[in-house]
């Protein structure tokens, strides 16, 4: 039997990583809903939408309607890649600029709405591993595996670091250890769906921990 696997925890935990793998490994579809909230950031920030801290919420609220983000497998990467209205995203998405104004957007109670309304239409397929923030909160509240990852702020922005470095982004750990700081802060201090355990999410504080253990680890909770 298919079933839900809710995988929340904080910014640069490496869930996405986990999350990915363990899909591909066990034939599930991977949705990673944190892409959906960066796509709408970086709609915003072409629109020109997003001043400082300062967002047009009525202007946004007009185009998310007809906003369409999508995930299309790319059997290159063996991943999926994320879509804006049609246009491939994968990398603009994945930005120092978005990662910066994120959690602005991702507070507001209408995209929240309106992304967990899609992210639940995705998931009536089952077989499905979803990777966010509420997911086994507020989207998903019976998924039946729910994993919360976890890791100190210093390990995570080190990860990130490597990450954005590799893609020739022009950062310092101090700026990414700040943004990593920001966004736990925003994402568990907002009104709508804050950042939480759920009381039944396993636990995983992965600061001490390879890749190939993190690994290993969720296939076993799986398989249990
Ligand atoms: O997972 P990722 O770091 O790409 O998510 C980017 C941002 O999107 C988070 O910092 C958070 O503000 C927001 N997010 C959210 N709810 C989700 C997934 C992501 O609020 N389910």
């Amino acid at each position: 039997k298919k079933i839900i696997i809710a995988i929340d925890g904080h910014s640069s935990s490496g869930k996405s990583t986990m999350a990915k793998d363990l899909a591909r490994e066990i034939g599930y579809i991977y949705i990673d809903t944190g892409a959906m909230y960066r796509a709408v950031t970086l709609y915003c920030l072409r629109k020109g939408y997003i001043q400082g801290d300062t967002i047009q919420e009525e202007a946004l609220k007009a185009d998310l309607d007809q906003m369409d983000i999508s995930f299309r497998y790319n059997a290159e990467t063996g991943r999926p890649d994320t879509y804006l209205n049609g246009e491939k995203v994968e990398k603009e998405i994945r930005s120092m600029e978005v990662a910066d104004k994120v959690s602005l957007i991702a507070a507001l109670g209408f995209v929240r709405r309106a992304m967990v309304a899609k992210q639940q239409e995705m998931g009536k397929a089952k077989g499905i591993v979803m990777d966010g923030r509420d997911i086994g909160t507020v989207v998903f509240p019976d998924a039946e595996l729910k994993v919360f990852v976890t890791a100190s702020p210093e390990v995570r922005a080190r990860r990130r670091l490597e990450e954005l470095q590799a893609k020739g982004e022009q950062t310092t750990y101090e700026e990414v250890l700040a943004n990593v700081k920001k966004r736990d802060y925003i994402d568990s201090t907002r009104e709508e769906s804050p950042l939480r355990q759920a009381p039944d999410a396993l636990v995983l504080d992965n600061s001490e921990m390879t890749i190939p253990e993190q690994k290993k680890w969720l296939r076993d909770q799986f398989e249990a």
